[in-house]
């Protein structure tokens, strides 16, 4: 074979962006380098299984029956690596068009955050890898031996030095498949040593679907790890398979492993990861499935194996009963994908319900990362509804630690005689949650109310409505009817006509903001709440849209005054004083700002300072 390659090829350009990858690569310090390894096998197994795509359609391919694997030789002397595969091969323009553009996204997003921060970049650089060019961090000249499956097709040469061009010259390969000669750079030399190649690939590749072979020697696992048995695989190998596949670095949270062979042959490993957001560079919040059948990858992303609220689960399905040679339409409609579709979920939430009764510690953890998810699920999966309804945890006025959280049931079983709803508030966060003036009452009598803080608890209320007959209570309800006993709220030593005069001044100053002004019957250590009057629909989607910064026009409320409340009966005596005390006007506007924040629902909290310091220069006004 000849490798003589320059002379006379003319040199082509890479495309631009290319240009700049290779100039980062050359002139960066990494840490991470022995991922170009990771990155080439991950290319040669690409190219293998769209051979066998092919192979599966296509007659008229080059050399048929040649075993499909990877081979790896480490030449120390000539201080060479070489990677080849009988996979798919690359005619000329493809070459051009794959080995002298940039496809990978990843390497694109890497570009982007290196134009925007140069100084992070060369240290991460090696944790994510940027595609085939990553060889270019350990080798000065790369040269590619590949001949297309097309039998008519001419076999080249690409090679390449890291400068600004490449150069293709015709080959005399005559077996399907791409051969990749690295010529180590001298800093790079620790490379070529077969031990230590042999352990990245461990490290890296070890559940790559085909052999990798380094002197006839398998250094793959070889059987796929969804195929095994699962008592004996030790957690720790699932760990390594998840790192692989999903290139997280954290481990999973949950690890599920599948290996049936009846009533549908089905063999799988379906992972939740530890956090919602993923991945060093592109943040993923979706997982993906890959689908198997047998040993061919037929979907790398496949969708609507689980239901919707599962959809940040990552993993492996494989089945030898799904039909290879049909559409995927109709594959995926097929008696045998139902049946597997209830099989994995089924498996999922009864995996997810036993971490929910075991360790609440962890599945608090869960909640925190993929709650949102099961509460969206609530408003539009009717058909696991009674899953969902075990698995959802709220924050509750009875459960004080932070991260402690009630389930639905246990709740129920708190309930006291007499209370036939579950009670609910909603605020932006915990702590206004907590503060909020409707909670007045209910504490009094000891009833529990949950907390709902989630944009998307809006959501998940439309479809939960109520839980075992017991309907879902917004407390801030006017016409809220509360079981149980509370001690009479002392009224304070208002007088009617004293009371009268001081809602018709707030009235006067509030305006259309609220609907009225009245004494409230329930508050206790508040001076002011803002309730909404029975039937205002809406007033839930209304905080919705203001959350997502649209333009929405409030229902006026209902402000309530607690007429034993000192603030309130001051204020009532300074009207009765003077009438239109100025005061008295700017404290009312404070404590209707005060009882929108508390819900969540102000709009513009710095446009309260003005006011707020007029009312401390009458405060810190020295007596006399
Ligand atoms: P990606 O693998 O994400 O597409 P890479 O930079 O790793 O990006 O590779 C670029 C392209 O080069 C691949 O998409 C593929 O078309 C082609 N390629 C790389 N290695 C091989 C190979 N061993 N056999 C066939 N084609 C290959
Ligand atoms: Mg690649």
């Amino acid at each position: 074979m000849t490798t003589e390659t320059t002379g006379t090829a003319e040199p082509i350009a890479f495309k631009a962006e290319v240009r700049q990858l290779l100039d980062i690569l050359a002139h960066s310090l990494y840490t991470e380098r022995d991922v170009f390894l990771r990155e080439l096998i991950s290319n040669a197994s690409d190219a293998i299984r769209r051979f066998q795509f092919e192979l599966l359609t296509n007659q008229d391919v080059l050399d048929p029956e040649a075993e499909l694997a990877i081979r790896v030789a480490v030449d120390r002397d000539a201080r060479t690596i070489t990677i080849q595969d009988s996979g798919i091969g690359m005619t000329r323009e493809e070459a051009v068009e794959n080995l002298g553009t940039i496809a990978q996204s990843g390497a694109r997003a890497f570009l982007k955050r290196a134009s925007e921060n140069k100084a992070t970049t060369t240290e991460i650089i090696g944790q994510f890898g940027v595609g085939f060019y990553s060889v270019f961090m350990v080798a000065d000249r790369v040269t590619v031996h590949t001949r297309s499956f097309h039998p008519a097709a001419e076999p080249i040469i690409w090679e390449a030095t890291g400068g600004d061009t490449y150069t293709i010259v015709p080959g005399d390969r005559t077996e399907r498949g791409t051969t990749i000669t690295l010529h180590l750079k001298q800093d790079a030399e620790e490379f070529a040593n077969t031990w230590r190649i042999e352990q990245i690939i461990k490290k890296h590749s070890n559940f790559v679907a085909y052999p990798i072979y380094m002197d006839e020697r398998r250094i793959n696992e070889d059987q796929a790890l969804w195929r095994q048995t699962p008592r004996t695989v030790e957690a720790d190998t699932y760990t390594a398979f998840y790192r692989q596949l999903t290139l997280d670095s954290d481990e999973p949270l949950l690890h599920l492993h599948i290996s049936t062979d009846a009533p549908v042959d089905l063999h799988a490993i379906l992972f939740v990861p530890a956090r919602r957001e993923r991945g060093l560079i592109e943040r993923r919040i979706e997982g993906t499935i890959k689908l198997y059948s047998r040993k061919v990858l037929i979907q790398e992303d496949t969708k609507d194996l689980l239901p919707n609220f599962l959809r940040f689960v990552e993993g492996v399905v494989d089945s030898e009963d799904i039909p290879l040679n049909v559409s995927r339409e109709v594959a995926q409609n097929s008696p045998v994908m139902q049946r597997i579709r209830k099989s994995l979920s089924g498996r999922m939430l009864r995996e997810i319900s036993e971490l929910a009764e075991k360790d609440t510690e962890k599945y608090a953890r869960f909640w925190r990362e993929f709650g949102v998810f099961f509460k969206e699920g609530m408003a539009t999966d009717y058909e696991h509804r009674d899953d969902l309804l075990k698995l959802l945890r709220f924050h509750s006025t009875h459960s004080n630690e932070e991260h402690a959280l009630t389930a639905l049931a246990e709740y129920k079983s708190r309930m006291i005689d007499g209370q036939n709803e579950i009670y609910y508030v909603m605020a932006n966060d915990l702590e206004a949650a907590r503060r909020s003036p409707h909670l007045d009452p209910l504490q009094a009598r000891g009833l529990e109310v949950l907390l709902l803080t989630d944009m998307v608890d809006v959501i998940m209320l439309t479809g939960l409505r109520d839980y075992e007959g017991h309907q879902l209570r917004n407390i801030d309800d006017a016409s809220l009817e509360l079981p149980g006993e509370a001690p009479e709220n002392e009224y304070g030593d208002l007088t009617e006509e004293e009371f009268g005069a001081l809602t018709k001044r707030i009235s006067d100053v509030l305006g259309e903001r609220v609907k009225a002004v009245r004494a409230s019957k329930v508050l206790r250590g508040n001076p002011v709440r803002l309730v909404s009057e029975e039937g205002t629909a809406g007033r839930e989607m209304q905080r919705i849209e203001q959350l997502l910064g649209r333009e929405v026009r409030m229902s006026p409320r209902i402000l309530e005054l607690n007429r034993t409340h000192p603030i309130i009966i001051n204020l009532a005596r300074r009207v009765q004083a003077s009438a239109d005390d100025p005061i008295v006007g700017a404290i009312a506007e404070q404590l209707y700002d005060n009882a929108l924040l508390l819900e969540g629902l102000h709009t513009n909290p710095s446009g309260m300072v003005a006011r707020l310091q007029m009312l401390l220069e009458a405060a810190s006004r020295p007596n006399g």
